[in-house]
């Protein structure tokens, strides 16, 4: 019998500040949990057309069947209407989130209307606490306001605290969540969202204990799980390195995005590759609950107090591929304690680190090309690697002191649709470039993915597969790859499995666990219930508006070749109508 408390989906209002509790079992038996459930639930709740800070957006968390009772299946799934993008908004997080909110009672929490002064929820199982968050509005620091309420807030359990910044505030539409300190619901603007409510943070505690329908067969399947999870060679490099240590492999490949992508190859890839950082500045490897893998990197940034000779304040900055690519190779720059001070600051102020990157690598390309000048940046002159006028610059797209500003806040896309540079602006859908220049199938993947992310479809993977292989990803091949991929990734985020554990949690694995929870499902309906789940996000991008023939695709991408030899527009082209052909 599965899980009855992970039926039940909290309702919040913040406008009349009420709450209730729905058993919604016709959901999670159809759809399983996560982002199949989210997307029902966005359909249901998000009026058609209304602008991203309408209090009508929803916000929508949930996790899944597996979650918080097998290995890696760690993460929250979080849906809205992006003010990235104005279409549809997902991201997915780890740390304690998915399993305080499984412990706290529900399967899913839905945000809806906005309060008129600061606010934050404290969720204790089924009670709900509006709290006064007034002095944690404008604080500085996302840490020091994880800080306060961590200490203020009662209750036993497990626990998680959400939060955004000043950026998110301040409706930066590329505004983070972070959550743990070290995770973060990155990408597509969540934070900009919460800001519009006036929520300041959600706290979510609980001691509920999941019910386990097969306990044998599942102690079994666990510990093959856990065994695949800390003994195979690819979960061990992403507790060794982290995904950094995909930098000087792609670079090698002549992959990595530099210089706002004006090369391919970095010359100094190796002062931001994984292993540099890990032999001088790492300090800890942490996990998200639930997970024995560890990739979460931490390094040490020392910074010597200025009146005080010999006292160092001594910060913890997390890291992956993604930042790196974005702040280092992405903007020119090499200097470690640069980087890493300017990772912390967009840590600080709460914005996603991959849009700010891409968005800081176009203002800088438009400043050499003189489309900006100093008296659009109020006298800062952007420099590929200047690390101290980029953290101003940061600094600068939170406060918004003017119009140049404002366009900055809203994206790369914005900015150039304003100021020009357009073929150089590296967005796609909306929203800024993650670091893979590997040919077409990653393009393809962007444009077409129904976050336009690469985790979407993972073309990248696909590029370098055939590459290894000396295969061309001809617009066929790509298609049916993509669509595939992307379909039984549902399947994964429904779970919600960190993609990480993508090559562990296998269909037949997926089936087996399931089955010990109390669910009957055959690869096959797997296999179906993915592409079903997929098309009810293009149900919704296609209602707000998104439409294939109209995405833009960057020059700059067709200039630069790839490890496949430069791109040509007509291919991609043929392959995004093809996937959409082949989804119908
Ligand atoms: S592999 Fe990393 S991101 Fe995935 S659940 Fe484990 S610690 Fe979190």
């Amino acid at each position: 019998m599965p899980d009855k408390f992970l039926q039940n989906v909290l309702y919040i209002d913040l406008t009349r500040r009420r709450f209730w509790i729905e058993n919604r079992k016709d959901l999670f038996e159809k759809y399983l949990g996560g982002v199949g459930i989210a997307t029902q639930l966005l359909l249901e709740e998000c009026p058609k057309n209304i602008d991203p800070f309408d209090p009508e957006n929803p916000i929508i968390f949930a996790v899944g069947p597996l979650t918080a009772v097998y290995p890696l299946a760690s993460k929250t799934v979080a849906m809205f209407k992006s003010p990235h993008t104005g279409n549809l908004g997902e991201s997915h997080a780890g740390g304690r989130s998915a399993i305080a909110i499984r412990s706290a009672g529900y399967g899913a929490i839905v945000i809806k209307g906005a309060s008129e002064t600061p606010v934050y929820l404290a969720i204790h199982e089924s009670k709900v606490y509006f709290r006064d968050a007034s002095i944690l509005w404008g604080m500085w620091s996302t840490f020091t306001v994880g800080r306060i309420i961590r200490e203020n807030e009662p209750g036993a359990g497990i626990r998680t605290i959400m939060r955004i910044g000043r950026a998110g505030e301040r409706l930066v539409t590329y505004a983070s969540v972070i959550t743990e300190t070290y995770r973060h619901f990155g990408r597509l603007g969540l934070g900009a969202v919460f800001g519009s409510k006036k929520l300041k943070a959600i706290l979510v505690s609980g001691k509920h204990s999941i019910p386990v329908t097969d306990k044998k067969t599942y102690r079994e399947l666990y510990d093959e799980i856990y065994d695949a999870a800390v003994k195979s060679p690819i979960m061990r490099k992403y507790h060794d390195l982290g995904t950094p240590a995909n930098v000087l492999p792609l670079n090698e490949l002549g992959a990595l995005p530099t210089k706002n992508l004006k090369q391919s190859k970095f010359e100094y890839a190796e002062k931001i590759s994984g292993e540099f950082l890990a032999e001088h500045y790492l300090g800890r490897r942490i996990a998200c609950a639930n997970c024995p893998v560890a990739c979460i990197h931490l390094a040490t940034l020392r910074e010597p107090y200025i009146d005080e000779p010999y006292f160092y304040k001594t910060t913890w900055v997390s890291y992956d591929y993604e930042p790196l690519f974005a702040l280092g190779s992405m903007l020119g720059g090499f200097d470690v304690p640069g980087l890493l001070k300017l990772l912390d600051e967009i840590d600080t102020q709460g914005l996603d680190a991959m849009s700010t990157g891409v968005t800081l690598a176009w203002a800088t390309e438009a400043m050499e090309k003189g489309i900006i000048t100093k008296n659009e940046t109020l006298g800062l002159e952007l420099k590929w690697g200047d690390y101290e006028t980029y953290r101003k610059v940061v600094i600068n797209i939170v406060k918004q002191p003017n119009e140049f500003y404002q366009a900055l806040a809203r994206g790369a896309e914005y900015a150039a649709s304003k100021y020009g540079g357009k073929e150089f602006a590296l967005t796609f859908g909306g929203n800024e470039m993650p670091g893979y220049h590997t040919g077409p199938a990653a393009y393809v993947g962007f444009l077409t993915g129904a976050r336009h992310s690469h985790l979407d479809s993972a073309g990248y993977s696909y590029d370098q597969k055939m590459f290894k292989a000396q295969e061309t990803p001809t617009p066929e091949k790509i298609a049916d790859h993509l669509v595939k991929e992307e379909s039984w990734r549902q399947i994964l985020s429904s779970l919600v499995i960190c993609f990480f554990a993508r090559n562990i949690y296998k269909p037949e694995i997926a089936v087996k666990a399931l089955k010990t929870m109390g669910y009957e499902f055959t690869i096959e309906d797997l296999n179906k219930l993915g592409r079903e789940i997929l098309k009810k996000k293009y149900e919704f991008k296609f209602r707000e508006g998104f439409d294939p023939n109209k995405l833009r695709i960057p020059k700059r991408i067709l200039e630069t070749p790839t490890p496949h030899g430069k791109l040509a527009e007509k291919e991609i082209r043929k392959a995004v109508n093809l996937y959409f052909e082949k989804l119908k």
